[in-house]
């Protein structure tokens, strides 16, 4: 039988930790789930309340906690653009902080720490597609720096604790990952657009919609984040989990609307400042290292959250922020 872990998930209530946490429910494990809330809420956990080895922490984790643990998934982190913006101090806070306080209890605990990144730190990319050795292109001074720079020093906070402290990291740079329990104000592509096509609004797409991204369905990425907490000691990353599979937002557009059979009609609006041209991982070293690669196509994926999209109800939600189209 595999050993039961004492694991900590910051962030767990949100859209990709709570299915973490479930996953780590199921396998026995006695999971702290630490949130504030800020783009999630308690119903994404609420069928983990109740089993005995399930806890729900309201915590900052830009102020320290004591918790005595054996594994942490770093999740905590507002991830969509318009919400990540709202409080751009408060956003950068939440990376450096956050993580320097889950290294600190690492080193304290002994415990293994895997920090979920982002594909944002190659930036707009100059190199296609997007390799870990490649340094990345952000711009300090824009927008989206609250949430690339403050990701940037947090992978940097991790490797100087490994190297000066010897604690045992892992980090992975996820790419656009969508699925069920997306929030559906969040603002990101997937979740505007089906929400938009169901609601039978207009499908707002950021500048000319040429623009690519690769979509990772949830169940695969955590599968891999998963793998990279388990896997060998030699290989704490960076590795790239997400998708090959790359896509203009028009075409996702387009096959939101053919899926959900809808009538909404596609708007441009302006592109944000700084929003990345084109993105797609390279996910060599994560084939090789993890024997990880996605197996969920784009099609297959948007049935699953289109599913789920029409299961809930929308009013149930609280918009984050005011930044959702
Ligand atoms: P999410 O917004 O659903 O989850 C983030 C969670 O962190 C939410 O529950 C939120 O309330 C919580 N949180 C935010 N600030 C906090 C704070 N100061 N203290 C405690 N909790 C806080 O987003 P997600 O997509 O599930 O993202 C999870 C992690 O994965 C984030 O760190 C994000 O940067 C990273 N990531 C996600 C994607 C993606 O496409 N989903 C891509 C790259 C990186
Ligand atoms: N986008 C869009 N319409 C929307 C939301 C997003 O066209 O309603 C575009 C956005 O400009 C970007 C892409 O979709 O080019 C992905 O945006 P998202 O916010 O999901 O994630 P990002 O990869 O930019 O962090």
């Amino acid at each position: 039988m595999a050993t039961i872990k004492r694991i900590l998930v910051t962030g767990g209530a949100g859209f990709l930790g709570s299915y973490l946490c479930e996953k780590l429910v199921e396998d026995g494990h006695d999971v702290v789930c630490l949130d504030n809330f800020f783009t999630s809420q308690k119903s994404n956990v609420a069928q983990l309340l109740g089993r005995p080895n399930f806890e729900l922490v309201r915590h900052d984790v830009t102020q320290a906690i004591w918790l005595e643990v054996d594994e942490i998934y770093n999740l905590a982190c507002p991830a969509a653009p318009g919400h990540y913006q709202y409080n751009p101090i408060k956003t950068i806070k939440t990376s450096v902080l956050g993580a320097i306080n889950v290294l600190g209890m690492a080193k304290r605990c002994r415990a293994k720490v895997l920090q979920a990144s982002t594909s944002e730190v190659y930036g707009d990319p100059e190199v296609h597609p997007q390799p870990e050795s490649y340094r990345g292109s952000v711009n300090t001074l824009g927008p989206r720096a609250c949430y690339d720079e403050g990701k940037r020093a947090a992978e940097t906070l991790f490797m100087d604790y490994h190297r000066m402290n010897r604690v045992k990291i892992r980090i992975v740079r996820i790419f656009n990952t969508y699925g069920p329990r997306m929030h559906p104000f969040d603002g990101r592509v997937v979740s505007n657009f089906i929400r938009q096509a169901l609601e039978g609004k207009d499908i707002t797409i950021f500048g000319d919609g040429e623009q690519t991204r690769s979509f990772c369905y949830r169940d695969d990425l955590v599968d891999g984040m998963m793998r990279m907490m388990n896997g060998p000691d030699d290989f704490i990353g960076p590795v790239n989990l997400g998708n090959p599979d790359e896509f203009t937002i028009r075409e996702l557009a387009e096959l939101v609307i053919e899926m959900t059979e809808s009538k909404s009609k596609l708007v441009q609006k302006p592109l944000p400042a700084d929003d990345p041209t084109r993105r797609q991982p390279d996910i060599s070293l994560a084939r090789a290292r993890l024997g990880w690669e996605p197996k969920i196509e784009l099609r297959e994926g948007l049935r699953k959250t289109i599913d789920w999209f029409r299961s809930i109800n929308v009013q149930d939600y609280r918009p984050p922020t005011p930044n959702f189209s």
